[in-house]
C-alpha cells in the first residue's frame, strides 16, 4: 500500500533541536530553535499565565465544543490587542477574527481562504523568510515567490529593491510581511519605510498578509503593532479601507508554545463583508479541524481582559525583551573585543529573538562540531538561547570561526 511513500527529510530546525538534545557535551549551547529561554536556560512559566490558568481551572465549567471561530471573549481581546481598543476598524465591526491553533493554524486557514477566493493570486515572501511560510502557502496550492529584503552587504533592508518589486506585482498579489522582529534576520522595516510601503500597496491593490509572531519582543506591545494600525488606517484610491490579513501568536509572548494559541484577523471593507469573510473562514476551519481547543485561548482572554493580569503580563514580556537586549549587548561586547575593527553593530540594531550572523554553512558546522554551539545553517541565531552563564563561551566560539 505505502511502498511509494517517500521518507520525510524532517524540518531542519526541529531536527537540529533533536540533535542538540542527544549531544552529551555538558557545555553545549542551543541557539537554533525560536524559543525564549530565561537566564537559567528554562522555558519560563509566566506568573500572569499561572494566575490566569488558576482562574480558568477554578471555573470548573464543562468543556463543550467551541464554535468554529473560537471563543468570543478571546477573539474580542485579540482585536483590541492588535488594533487598539477603540480603533474604528474594531468598533465598526469590519475585522473578522478567528481563534487559531497557534498562528501557524491561522496562517494556514488564511492560505486556504486565499486559494479558494483569490485563486489567481500568488504569494510574495521576503528573501529570506521563515521556511514554513513557503511550505504553508505552497501546501494550500498557491505559487510562492520572493521579494528582495535582507542586504548582506549592509545588514539592513534592500528597501528600494523591495519597493521596485512590489510596484510591479499584479493586482491582488499577496505580500507576506513580518510586522516586527523579522524571522530569520532580526531586520525590521522602520516606521518611515512602512509609511512608504503601505500607500504603494493601497495604490497597486495588493493584499498584505502580516505575520505577527513576536509582538512585544521588538520595542513594546503597542509599538510592535505599528504596521497593523498603519494598515488599518490606510485607504485605497477609491476611499475604501485597505484589506489585509494578520496572523498573530501567543506562543512566545505568553510562553504558551504547546497550548497552540493564536488568531487570524482579516480587515475588510465593512461589517457586511467581514461577516461573509468570517463565514468562509469558519467553513475553512470546519473542513480542517472543526473548532479550536478551549484551554489556551481562555488563558489568553483572561490575561488580556483582567487589568491586573494584563499589567503583570506586560511587565513579564518587558522583562523578556530587556533580557534579550542585554544578551545582544554582552555578545557584542565580547565579539568586539575579540574581533577589533569589525562592524558588529548589527547585533545591537537587529530586533527580537533572532540575529543573522552572516556565517556560512561551513562555519555553522564547525561551531556545532568543535564548540557544541547549535545554530541554523543560514547563520541565524536565537539570541534568547543566550544567558549570563553561556554568553561568553558562545561569543568566544563565534569569534573563533569568524576570525
Ligand atoms: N511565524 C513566524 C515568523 C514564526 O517564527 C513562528 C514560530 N516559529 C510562527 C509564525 C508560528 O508560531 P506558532 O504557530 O507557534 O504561533
Amino acid at each position: 500500500m505505502f511502498e511509494s511513500v517517500e521518507t520525510y527529510a524532517g524540518d531542519p530546525i526541529l531536527s537540529l533541536n533533536d540533535d542538540f538534545q542527544k549531544d552529551p557535551r555538558p557545555n553545549k549551547i542551543n541557539l537554533s530553535i525560536g524559543i525564549y529561554f530565561d537566564d537559567a536556560g528554562r522555558i519560563p512559566v509566566l506568573e500572569s499565565v499561572r494566575r490566569a490558568e488558576h482562574a480558568v481551572a477554578s471555573r470548573d465549567t464543562p468543556k463543550p465544543y467551541l464554535p468554529m471561530e473560537g471563543a468570543a471573549n478571546m477573539r474580542r481581546a485579540v482585536q483590541r490587542l492588535l488594533f487598539g481598543a477603540e480603533h474604528p476598524a474594531v468598533t465598526s465591526g469590519r475585522i473578522a477574527t478567528i481563534q487559531s491553533i497557534g498562528s501557524s493554524g491561522g496562517l494556514k486557514v488564511g492560505a486556504d481562504f486565499i486559494a479558494r477566493w483569490l485563486p489567481g493570486s500568488a504569494v510574495w515572501v521576503s528573501d529570506p523568510t521563515w521556511d514554513n511560510h513557503r511550505s504553508m502557502f505552497e501546501g494550500a496550492g498557491l505559487n510562492v515567490n520572493t521579494y528582495p529584503y535582507y542586504d548582506p552587504a549592509t545588514g539592513g533592508v534592500r528597501f528600494d529593491a523591495m519597493l521596485d518589486t512590489v510596484r510591479e506585482l499584479p493586482p491582488r498579489s499577496v505580500v507576506l510581511l513580518h510586522a516586527c522582529c523579522h524571522n530569520p534576520t532580526g531586520v525590521d522595516l522602520t516606521r518611515e519605510q512602512w509609511d512608504r510601503l503601505i500607500p504603494l500597496i493601497a495604490e497597486r491593490d495588493l493584499l498584505p498578509y502580516l505575520d505577527l509572531a513576536y509582538q512585544g519582543f521588538g520595542d513594546g506591545i503597542e509599538e510592535d503593532a505599528y504596521a497593523v494600525r498603519a494598515l488599518a488606517g490606510a485607504r485605497r484610491p477609491d476611499g475604501k479601507p485597505v484589506a489585509f490579513f494578520v496572523a498573530n501568536s501567543f506562543s512566545k509572548s505568553m510562553s504558551l508554545y504547546g497550548e497552540r494559541c493564536g488568531a487570524l484577523s482579516v480587515a475588510c471593507a465593512d461589517a457586511a463583508e467581514a461577516d461573509r469573510v468570517l463565514g468562509q473562514l469558519k467553513f475553512a476551519v470546519r473542513r480542517i479541524y472543526s473548532s479550536p481547543p478551549i484551554h489556551g485561548g481562555q488563558i489568553v482572554a483572561v490575561i488580556l481582559d483582567e487589568p491586573e493580569l494584563r499589567a503583570r503580563w506586560e511587565d513579564e514580556l518587558g522583562g523578556m525583551r530587556e533580557r534579550i537586549r542585554a544578551m545582544r549587548q554582552a555578545l557584542h561586547r565580547v565579539l568586539s573585543a575579540q574581533l577589533p575593527g569589525r562592524d558588529l553593530d548589527y547585533f545591537l540594531t537587529q530586533r527580537g529573538m533572532f540575529s543573522y550572523t552572516g556565517l556560512g554553512a561551513a562555519q555553522v558546522d564547525r561551531l556545532r562540531e568543535e564548540h557544541g554551539l547549535y545554530m541554523v545553517r543560514s547563520g541565524r541565531i536565537c539570541v534568547a538561547g543566550l544567558n549570563t552563564s553561556n554568553v561568553e563561551a558562545a561569543a568566544n566560539a563565534l569569534a573563533a570561526v569568524m576570525r
